[in-house]
This record gives structure tokens, C-alpha cells and sequence, in this order.
């Protein structure tokens, strides 16, 4: 069986909660439809909805495919043609990094790379400054981002979408091609092992997510709402000077779980829920995997949700706190929040929600979801109480 069509569903909220709840019921009813039909509903409801509350601000926006997944980006301006031409230039800007950054086109850099069979490659500064903070993180949360797993990503099919379960000996031998420490990075000379090979799909959707917004805060816009197939990026806060509301997609399939209001912040979520598929072996296998097995990740994580101001950062801690599992991505937080301040919501298979204590209060559990209880997460185990309940990952 093929893996499912990634539904990267986070709604953007700027309804009131009637309105809210329709739209998730049709959505409930609509899981068959492509992405682009979900988010085009949702963002012609929500700016019929909006336009006559803000003044003169109207939202214009853009949907279009790109790095494997759908996006939109919606501005909020007064003057349409400022917002349509920062829209087309953060569009062209996320196509552009597309070019640079893709596996399979020859003329890319990482593509180059792939095929430099050892060689020292000259590569294009962004490039050579997204490698390098691919390695810092990786280095930082000790393998479990790994930017060279591409061959054994591509062994089970997750670059294919040709799935298959490898055999423990095929997984072995390629493991030995991994190796974020074999990667130099040298000013824009990188140079890579022969036979390893790289792929930025853990942070690149990240990185263009501040790249956008950049774009659009140095074109003059203030409020804006990125989609980057499920990564937000928000630009400013609502043109009304609130916060956004966000829509948490639940991992098991039933709409939201919970919305989270934010200003100026990336959320980015990671998951086995997104793209996976079903072994003949009855097993399912997502498309994150342990670099230190060569086997996709099943530590009873079901998704990690990162926000932070940085967009990069958030994707790179999604998917490897994903990869560490509930007690070292508590434990990561706890050494690293100080210098590189992020938050966290951890949803684990058995449908209880970890959230560090800075969101608590702008984070709401969906009426349907009740039964899942909320635990604190705070910076010294002793004081992470919730009821009857220590917390001691
Ligand atoms: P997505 O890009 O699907 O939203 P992630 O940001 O979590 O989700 O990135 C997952 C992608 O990164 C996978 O599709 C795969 O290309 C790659 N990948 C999988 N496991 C790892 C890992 N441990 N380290 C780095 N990249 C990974
Ligand atoms: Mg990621």
C-alpha cells in the first residue's frame, strides 16, 4: 500500500466559534478532498468573514504547490497592489529555494552534492548556510536530525512513495553511508563522502518559511498568515492587533485536538500521522526515522509541535524531537530553552498532551478531545505538577 496523501490540515482561525465549528465538520466530511480544496474553503470562509471587522485591511492571497506540498500565503493590506506584488515576490522566492535545494533536479545544489562523488562542490551561500545549521542542530540534539539519511529514507520508499520494508542487512549497510560529521562545510565549499548522500526535507520548509515573511515584512506588510503544507508562519498578529488562532491538527485523524493563539511565530509539527504507509506485514511505518536504527520512529510520540520565532529552528526540533522521543525532547528543552528559546506541545500515542508552561494559557483543548489530559511541562521536574500527577518524564 502507498502512503497517504499528506493532508497537512492547520487551520487558520479568524472565526468566531460557531463559524469554527462548521468548518470543521465540513472538513471531517471532506478528509477525501485534496489539501488545496480544504484550505481554499477555509480561507474564502474565514475572509468573508473577516473583512468588514478590520477597516480598510482586506486579505489577498496565494495558493500554489511547491517543495512537495501545498501552500498559502494570505496578507492582510490596505493597498492591493503592495500585497499582490509581495505575495509574487515571496512566491517566486520559495520557488527559487525549490531550485536550489531539490533532489532530483540536476541543476540544484544538493543535487551536485549528491553526485560529487567526494569531490569539494561549490554551493550557493544559502545553501551553505542551511547545511550549516543542519549540522549544528544535528550535532546539537545528537544525531537524532540527521541531514545525510537520504539513502535509507530512499531504501523504504519515502522519497519514491514506492514504499517497502528493507531488509535488516540492506538498512546496515546503508546506515554506514550516514554521518552528519562526514559533512564539511567550508565558507560555500561542502564536500560530501563519496557514496553519502544529503536532503535538506527536515528544515528547507522552515527556512522558506522565514525567508517569506522576510520578504513580506521588508515589502511593508505587517499581518500575515503563511501555510506552508502544515507549517505556519505567522507575520505580525491580526490586522486587528489580536492574536492569530491556529488550529492543531490531531494525529489520530479527528479534525483538531486543540488551537493555540500566536503573534509573530512558526509552528511546525512533526509526525508519523502525515506520511507513512502499511507494510505487508500489517506494520505501519512512517516517514521519520531513528539514524541510529534505519527504522522510522515509534517511541509512542504521535506529534511534536515546535513554535518559536524562528522558522528553520522549529523544523529542525520537530522532527528530531520527534526522533528522541517524550523524555529526551522534555529533557532537550529544559537545557536548551534558555539559549534558544522555543515552546513545545507533545502529543504521545495514549492521547496525553505535554506543553511547556509559557503556552499553557494560550493553548485550548477542543471540546471533542476532553479526554485528553494536559500536562505541564516546566523547567524543574519537581515543579512540573498537574493534580495528583508529577511529572517525571
Ligand atoms: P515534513 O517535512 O514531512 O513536514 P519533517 O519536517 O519532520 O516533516 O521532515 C521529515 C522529512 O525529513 C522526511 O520526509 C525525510 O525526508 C526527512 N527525515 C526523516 N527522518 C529524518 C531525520 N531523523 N533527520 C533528518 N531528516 C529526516
Ligand atoms: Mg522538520
Amino acid at each position: 500500500m502507498s502512503g497517504t496523501v499528506k493532508e497537512a490540515v492547520s487551520l487558520m482561525e479568524v472565526l468566531p466559534e460557531s463559524d469554527q465549528n462548521f468548518v470543521l465538520e465540513f472538513i471531517k466530511k471532506l478528509r477525501f478532498f485534496s489539501l488545496a480544496v480544504i484550505l481554499w474553503i477555509i480561507m474564502s470562509i474565514t475572509m468573508t468573514a473577516c473583512s468588514p471587522m478590520q477597516g480598510r485591511e482586506e486579505a489577498y492571497s496565494a495558493s500554489f504547490f511547491a517543495m512537495d506540498t501545498y501552500m498559502t500565503f494570505t496578507v492582510y493590506d490596505d493597498d492591493a497592489k503592495a500585497a499582490r506584488e509581495a505575495l509574487q515576490q515571496a512566491q517566486e522566492e520559495i520557488g527559487a529555494l525549490e531550485a536550489l535545494w531539490s533532489v532530483t533536479d540536476e541543476d540544484s545544489d544538493i543535487y551536485a552534492l549528491n553526485h560529487s562523488g567526494g569531490q569539494p562542490v561549490t554551493v550557493r551561500d544559502e545553501t551553505a548556510g542551511l547545511l550549516s545549521f543542519a549540522v549544528k542542530m544535528a550535532q546539537e540534539t545528537d544525531g537524532a536530525l540527521e541531514p545525510t539519511l537520504y539513502p535509507v529514507l530512499t531504501a523504504w520508499g519515502f522519497t519514491t512513495e514506492v514504499n517497502r520494508i528493507p531488509a535488516a542487512e540492506e538498512i546496515e549497510r546503508l546506515l554506514e553511508c550516514v554521518g552528519y560529521d562526514r559533512v564539511k562545510v567550508e565558507g560555500s565549499l561542502v564536500t560530501l563522502e563519496d557514496g553519502m548522500m544529503l536532503d535538506l526535507g527536515s528544515v528547507g520548509k522552515g527556512y522558506a518559511g522565514d525567508r517569506a515573511g522576510r520578504i513580506l515584512i521588508e515589502k511593508g506588510i505587517n499581518s500575515a498568515l503563511l501555510d506552508i503544507g502544515g507549517n505556519i508562519q505567522a507575520v505580525g498578529a491580526r490586522p486587528d492587533g489580536s492574536d492569530w488562532r491556529l488550529g492543531l491538527r490531531s494525529p489520530f485523524g479527528e479534525g483538531i485536538f486543540g488551537t493555540l493563539q500566536i503573534s509573530d511565530r512558526a509552528v511546525v509539527t512533526s509526525g508519523n500521522y502525515e506520511r507513512y504507509f502499511i507494510g505487508e506485514d500489517g506494520v505501519r511505518y512512517g516517514h521519520i526515522i531513528d539514524p541510529e536504527t534505519g527504522y522510522p520512529v515509534n517511541n509512542g510520540l504521535a506529534s511534536v509541535t515546535i513554535i518559536a520565532g524562528d522558522g528553520k529552528l522549529c523544523d529542525a526540533l520537530s522532527t528530531s524531537l520527534f526522533v528522541m522521543g517524550l523524555s529526551d525532547a522534555v529533557a532537550y528543552w529544559r537545557t536548551h530553552q534558555e539559549e534558544q528559546p522555543f515552546d513545545m506541545i507533545l502529543v504521545t500515542e495514549d492521547r496525553k498532551i505535554y506543553l511547556t508552561e509559557e503556552i499553557k494559557g494560550k493553548f485550548n483543548l477542543q471540546k471533542e478531545c476532553k479526554d485528553m489530559v494536559i500536562y505541564p511541562v516546566t523547567s524543574s521536574v519537581a515543579e512540573g505538577k498537574n493534580g495528583n500527577y508529577k511529572f517525571r518524564p
